[in-house]
């Protein structure tokens, strides 16, 4: 009998597959999941391609695949979409893949032991075991741990117990990844639009190929009780659903919420999922047991076993883009996703994308559209606080006008919040008698003043330092001072302003457990603070029913960065964290203290006119041809030396082919021209809308120079970031 021959995709950094020769004890077909030698280790693998010919002498030196392991084969349209990906995307096909295969390790099958009373009292009675006994007495089983944690004694009694014969232990069975939601658990009763929109999801789930439908919402309309339409139908109809979200932190209030819908809750994935878990679920996932995932945007390399929906909460957001690694963004791979998959997909949002807003318009997206908040709540009304004309004293940064609006709602009992997105006290230190500036040793970077941490800590490497005692240039003592705001200094100022006020500040680098950061927003939501202090990190989809003022420190902040994207940036942010205001009861004010305030992104969240924003938006991008437009794509060339690194991103510039429709600007200095100790320039590469740029860059790269030495090439189709 001929023996057969395999292709396997291994998950490292190559695009190319290796050929295996398969035992005769086993059958393989494409998509299974297997483990083969790779150089000196096994890796485990898949079948990627149908029995490859018999290339003749060659299959002698071909290794054995040595096992086929026990998983469901990954499905054709998972393969598909890592090919895609990986084309898209210029980033090796096993990388891809690898990011399907992330299914943790179950080991061997590690049952819990549980412990329940069996035969006669032990001949020799302690206290601490008459207290097992007595927790036992009532005839149920607890496993080992919490038996001994109940009764306030050790592991060695309970041991000594069962030794003696008095407890007896049984295997219980591992809960469930997920249980079966129900679909009509606490159905709400819709509004008329809400009922509409809700109808015309259902429509679109039960038809189940391929679309894409704009779920377009002011902020508290009902966006999610609307979808958990669509999610319901896909259960009735027996399908799997993914619910992608941009921050895991933001998913604890979705799963409560999902369960007070659906009376359980769903299956969650993402980076801190503890490994056992994680293997758990990605089995069950596989295994089409669970009907429900809600996650990170890794999630969408689950290897489902009956993908029916995928819905994209808040596209928008910036943190779908993944930066590392393989650079993808979640919302655009989840529409290409879906078409593999032929299924639809939801994208919702208050502030949409341009991108998406334009798919809108121009028909290829179905465009649902729920205007008022639900519960006849007004969106806040939003005033500029003009810095140049009524701006706070000097060294402070709250205006007269904010802090008295804060004094306010502080008397009606209501929460405030005062949004600035920067981490720490202040972003930069500096000498007052010779003007030096405490910087960063290995990036362009100043240190920032993290007073909580009593640390200066650069945020592009994380390098830190204690505050020097003395300036190391002109060796002056006490003489620096903070230039700036950070949240840690305004904290300190509102602590001043509102003595007896309740003060949580909300950032990322003060929690370090999501768990912790779930806790405080819990806190918040419960009306445990009376002014919150926070970062984006409080911007974004949470509900908390007292908050009724925003107060936005520095309004400009965003728009000041030369990214193509910062006016949208801004715009989405700042809709998004005044609309934390006013989402229950009472009236909603935003304040935005600013320089600029006849700025377009301004005038527009002043009078809650998105579609002003949107259509000078679109009309800019579509004159300078940014997109979604034309389309870009960066190539970083960083180095551990400044000429070196200039020359070889020349050189690559060079070889870039001719093209008509294709501009190659650059090589420029980055905006952070060094990081981590890296030389850093960047090539932008423009071409019109309908050009395959994935394809021009392989041609390009198939003939740049490569990299040597310390040199890096990294590229970036549809870049999200530029500095
Ligand atoms: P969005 O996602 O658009 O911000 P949500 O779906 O979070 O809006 O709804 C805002 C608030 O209003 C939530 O507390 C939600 O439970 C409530 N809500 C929205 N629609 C209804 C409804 N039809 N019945 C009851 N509560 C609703
Ligand atoms: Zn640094």
């Amino acid at each position: 009998m001929a023996k057969q021959f395999v292709d396997v995709l291994v998950p490292v950094a190559l695009d190319q597959t290796y050929s295996y020769r398969v035992p005769d004890e086993f059958a393989l077909r494409p998509g299974d999941i297997v483990s083969v030698p790779l150089g000196a280790r096994d890796a485990v693998g898949v079948v990627w391609a149908d029995e490859v010919a018999i290339r003749p002498g060659l299959h002698n030196r071909m290794k054995d695949v040595e096992l086929k392991l026990d998983y469901p084969p990954l499905r054709p349209e998972l393969r598909k979409f890592v090919d895609w990906v990986s084309e898209y995307t210029l980033s090796p096909r096993g990388m891809v893949l690898r990011m399907c295969l992330r299914m943790g390790d179950l080991g061997p099958a590690r049952d819990k032991v549980g412990v329940r009373l069996a035969g006669p009292k032990p001949q020799r009675m302690t206290a601490a075991r008459a207290r097992v006994l007595q927790l036992l007495s009532d005839g149920l089983v607890r496993t080992k741990s919490e038996a001994a944690h109940e009764a306030g004694v050790s592991a060695g009694v309970i041991n000594g117990l069962i030794d003696d014969g008095a407890l007896e232990t049984v295997v219980v069975p591992p809960e469930p990844v997920a249980r079966q939601p129900d679909p009509g658990h606490q159905v709400p009763e819709f509004t008329a639009a809400q009922a509409k929109a809700a109808g015309a999801l259902r429509s679109t789930v039960a038809a189940g190929n391929f679309s894409v439908t704009l779920i377009d919402g002011v902020t508290g309309s009902g966006k999610t009780e609307v979808y958990f339409e669509a999610v319901a139908e896909a259960i009735r109809c027996s399908k799997q659903v993914l619910i992608l979200m941009p921050e895991i932190a933001l998913t604890a209030q979705f799963m409560d919420r999902f369960a007070g819908r659906f009376g359980v809750r769903p299956a969650e994935w993402h980076s801190e999922i503890a490994p056992r878990k994680r293997a758990r679920t990605w089995s069950a996932v596989a295994a089409g047991e669970v009907s429900v995932v809600v996650g990170a945007r890794s999630a969408l390399f689950l290897p489902y076993a009956n993908l029916g929906l995928i819905v994209v909460d808040e596209e928008h957001d910036p943190a779908y883009k993944q930066e590392d690694g393989v650079r993808y963004h979640a919302r655009d791979m989840a529409v290409v996703r879906s078409r593999e998959n032929q299924i639809p997909i939801l994208l919702a949002s208050a502030t949409p994308s341009v991108e998406t807003v334009v798919n809108a318009r121009r028909g290829r997206y179905a465009h649902l559209h729920l205007p008022e908040r639900f519960g006849g709540q007004h969106l806040p009304l939003v005033e500029a606080i003009d810095l140049r004309r009524e701006g706070p004293p000097r060294g402070r940064f709250v205006s007269p006008r904010l802090a008295e609006a804060v004094r306010i709602a502080l008397d009606r009992k209501e929460q405030a919040l005062l949004f600035l997105n920067r981490r720490g006290f202040a972003p930069l230190t500096l000498c007052n008698s010779c003007g030096h500036r405490m910087a960063c040793p290995n990036c362009d970077a100043w240190l920032v003043d993290h007073r909580f941490k009593r640390r200066l800590v650069c945020h592009h490497c994380g390098y830190s330092m204690p505050p020097p005692e003395e300036c190391p240039k002109c060796h002056a003592k006490g003489s620096f001072v903070a230039v700036g705001p950070g949240v840690e200094r305004l904290e300190q100022e509102a602590a001043e302003l509102f003595p007896g006020a309740r003060i949580l500040v909300l950032s990322s680098d003060l929690v370090d457990t999501v768990e912790r950061l779930r806790q405080e927003l819990d806190d918040v939501a419960q009306g445990r603070f009376d002014i919150v202090i926070g970062t984006q990190l409080v911007a974004k989809g949470h509900h908390f029913p007292k908050l009724n003022l925003v107060g936005v420190v520095d309004g400009d902040l965003g728009l000041a960065n030369g990214d193509p994207r910062a006016a949208e940036r801004t715009f989405q942010l700042l809709h998004q964290v005044v609309g934390r205001a006013g989402r229950e009861e009472g009236r909603g004010y935003g304040y935005l203290q600013t320089h600029q305030p006849e700025h377009p992104v301004i005038r527009a969240l002043i009078a809650q006119d998105r579609d002003a924003f949107y259509n000078a938006e679109i009309e800019v991008r579509e004159k300078t041809g940014y997109p979604p437009f034309g389309r870009l794509a960066s190539l970083l060339v960083s180095g551990g030396d400044k000429h070196g690194t200039e020359a070889h991103a020349r050189k690559i510039a060079a070889a870039a082919p001719l093209h008509d429709n294709v501009r190659v600007l650059g090589p420029a200095e980055a905006p952070l021209a060094v990081m981590r100790g890296r030389y850093r320039f960047r090539l932008l590469v423009k071409s019109p809308r309908n050009f395959d740029l994935s394809g021009y860059l392989r041609d390009w790269l198939a003939v740049a120079p490569k990299a040597k030495g310390t040199l890096k090439l990294e590229v970036d189709v549809d870049p999200q970031s530029f500095f």
